[in-house]
């Protein structure tokens, strides 16, 4: 390594601790932070790299390895028994989604996970001796904080003396209402940028009659109880029964617990299996607003105790925790060049190749630029500096140009021809295509799209043994996957006769996949998941009568499904009726996948005589039930009814069913005027129609 790059290193981070460790002071001393969380995340993700680069340059004091700060002299110093430390940090829910798979893997077991708001506030530490609050200490550095016991007992949420006479160390945060904090700030000499701020500057006041004037409050949501509780679950329920403050905004998730016990004892929590995380997360954040209290993001918790003190700490933060956080970090680049990718369908997308920039923790060197309008919106040119943002799951957007390059290049345009085959690309509304089906990048795209996890879900064939085929010219479409002989992969690195048995027996699995995961497999456009089961719904019980109404151009069958529009029809009609979409589908069908539907794949009885009485109707389900156990069961008659179905309630929900031990759901349906329906008039609304529920 050149000596000036490890030099310009080494004052890089030199600089940076010096900032951070200022940033740190204003933020977590003054409560008056002069820059913004995002800039500070950014300028600490920056030193965080280059000292993973070059590990000797990292100084034992620098602002990565410690948590806040250090304690200030005017209160006296105080040592924590449990570190209070920072937290891990997601900004999307596939991220959360990753980490909930590492750690579960890393604990050996099935675990459960529960979800908290991340309140913005102050954190605090309660020590209470044989149930007397006798210390409240800040968190400091995570290892000693300042003593500002007197400052905190103004709090009238915190209890000064609980119920029974145990010694516990309680954590929570301290905040000061929205509504508060406008009128409080108005009055102010010199304002502050928000309610944290007030809150920590506040409570570093000397005098606490002062401190008493403000309405601070507080929310519990850590314990360590002297006898060991045995989930994080019972902790909060200690907490409530002490007489903490403890949020009901709770979410609980787990494939293995089972939560009918719970549920019905605390109907305001929400609970879930993980795959419904996605949505609980997007719903809290859409909720955000209307809150009393200031959230950043919300905590993720492995539920069981045990397992926490298993997994342990780092320097930084648990191990068993993690943080999803609403705001998207953002960074700024240069754009080296434009390139175009062909996606599956043929779909032309503009991507820029960027100078690598940290943002929130990955490194970031592709951005997408979506089509042609986009580019000319933000008249993007390569080499022009732009900022880039991280926005939840979604691949990084270019937010703006901040300053064009200086060699003169012009505003970038998508090229005439497909650089995967060089045929004319062709403008469909608002994108570019290339049309030619056996163009390479497509058959490739098709091919990953098809294998994969949510697809065909094939067993032991991967993404690089996919790449291996289409390189070796094996497989040129999708049939050929199921032609060709996997004994000639034998002698490549990697593939002995257990790989190769393995994936032999992950393709026969497959063929066993019902016609309403094979059709959308297919990867033709408009043809997801949805639109297959309105399809099938509407009686398009097999390929064939949709390629029928295809090749007779009925589109008007097609929008009569409701749920289908114009468009949909169209490309449906469209797609079906070219000669090498029926080929491929010709050639499945050949080697054994399942173009029809049969009675095995019916979710419920007598599904297809099931006539549209739910059409228009959006659908959420909560409380336990007689007759539908588990109660997804009710919601299978909805969607075969015509019927939409949600997890969560929301503005678009028209219904809800009811059963016993209804809770947040019950209340939020009634606040929205949702018309809620009991199990026996659902059962009745069936039974107008001729349908029998035992
Ligand atoms: P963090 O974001 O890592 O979160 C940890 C804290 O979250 C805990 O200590 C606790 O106080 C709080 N919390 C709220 N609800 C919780 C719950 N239900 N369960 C557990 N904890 C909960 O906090 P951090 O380490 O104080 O701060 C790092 C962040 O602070 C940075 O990412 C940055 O955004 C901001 N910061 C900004 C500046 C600046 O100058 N603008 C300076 C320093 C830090």
């Amino acid at each position: 390594m050149p000596e000036s790059e490890y030099n310009e290193a080494r004052s890089e981070i030199e600089r940076l601790s010096e900032l951070l460790h200022r940033y740190q002071r204003e933020y977590y001393v003054e409560g008056r932070p002069s820059v913004s969380d995002l800039e500070y995340d950014r300028l600490f993700d920056r030193l965080a790299e280059l000292e993973s680069k070059y590990p000797e340059l990292k100084q034992p004091d620098s602002p990565t390895q410690r948590v806040g700060t250090e304690p200030t002299e005017t209160f006296p110093e105080v040592e924590h028994t449990v570190p209070v430390l920072s937290l891990d940090k997601a900004y999307s829910s596939n991220e959360i989604a990753d980490w909930i798979q590492r750690t579960t893997k890393r604990s050996g077991q099935a675990l459960s996970f529960v979800v908290e708001e991340k309140i913005d506030g102050v954190a605090i530490v309660l020590y209470y001796e044989a149930g007397r609050l006798i210390r409240a200490v800040t968190r400091g550095n995570g290892f000693v904080g300042n003593d500002i016991t007197a400052n905190v007992k103004t709090i009238r949420t915190v209890p000064l003396r609980l119920p029974e006479a145990i010694d516990v160390a309680v954590r929570g945060e301290i905040y000061l209402p929205k509504d508060r904090f406008e009128e409080i700030n108005r009055k102010m000499e010199t304002p502050y940028a928000n309610p944290r701020n007030l809150a920590a500057g506040s409570l570093r006041r000397i005098k606490s009659s002062e401190v008493a004037r403000i309405p601070l409050n507080m929310f519990a949501y850590e314990g360590a109880f002297p006898q060991q509780e045995l989930s994080h679950i019972e902790v909060l329920e200690k907490l409530t029964v002490l007489q903490f403050r403890v949020s009901n905004r709770i979410g609980v998730f787990s494939n293995r617990l089972d939560t009918e016990d719970l549920e019905a004892r605390y109907p305001e929590w929400s609970f879930g299996k993980f795959e419904e995380l996605p949505e609980y997360i997007e719903q809290a954040a859409s909720e955000r607003d209307a809150l009393e209290y200031e959230i950043d993001g919300l905590v993720v918790k492995v539920n069981e105790l045990q397992v926490r003190e298993e997994l342990g700490y780092t320097g930084h933060h648990p191990r068993w925790a993690i943080a999803y956080k609403f705001e998207s970090p953002q960074g700024t680049t240069t754009i080296k060049t434009i390139e175009v990718q062909v996606g599956r369908t043929g779909r032309i997308t503009p991507v820029a190749r960027v100078e690598p920039v940290q943002i929130g923790g990955s490194t970031i060197s592709n951005v997408t630029l979506h089509n042609q309008a986009y580019i000319e919106m933000l008249e993007i040119a390569e080499g022009d500096q732009v900022t880039v943002s991280r926005r939840g799951d979604v691949i990084p957007a270019v937010e703006k140009v901040v300053q064009k390059n200086e060699v003169g290049n012009p505003v970038w345009h998508i090229p005439e021809k497909c650089p995967s085959c060089g045929s004319r690309l062709e403008v469909y509304g608002a994108h570019h295509f290339c049309r030619n089906n056996q163009c390479p990048d497509q058959v490739r795209g098709r091919l990953h799209f098809f294998i994969g996890r949510n697809q065909m879900d094939i067993e032991n064939l991967g993404p690089e043994t996919a790449e291996l085929l289409i390189e070796e010219g094996f497989v040129q479409d999708l049939p050929d996957l199921y032609r060709f002989d996997f004994e000639r992969l034998k002698g490549y690195p990697g593939f002995g006769e257990k790989k190769i048995a393995a994936i032999k027996a992950g393709l026969e699995k497959s063929m066993s996949q019902p016609f309403r995961v094979v059709l959308p497999s297919l990867g033709i456009p408009e043809v997801g998941p949805n639109v297959t089961e309105l399809l099938i719904r509407a009686g398009y019980t097999s390929i064939d009568k949709i390629i029928r109404t295809a090749e007779q151009g009925e589109s008007e069958k097609l929008v009569d499904i409701k749920g289908i529009g114009e468009k949909t029809a169209a490309t449906i009609i469209e797609e079906f009726s070219r000669p090498e979409v029926k080929q491929r589908i010709e050639e499945l069908k050949k080697v054994g996948l399942q173009f029809e539907t049969t009675a095995a794949d019916k979710t419920i009885e007598g599904e297809d005589s099931i006539p549209p009485l739910f059409e228009g109707e959006n659908w959420c389900v909560t409380g336990s039930f007689e007759r539908f156990n588990p109660r997804s069961k009710a919601m299978e008659y909805v969607k075969a009814g015509g019927g939409r179905t949600s997890s969560q309630v929301s503005g678009s929900t028209t219904h809800l069913l009811a059963g016993s031990g209804g809770g947040s759901k019950l209340q939020k349906a009634q606040q929205l005027g949702v018309e809620i329906v009991s199990e026996e008039e659902f059962v009745e609304r069936l039974k107008d129609e001729g349908i029998q529920i035992a």
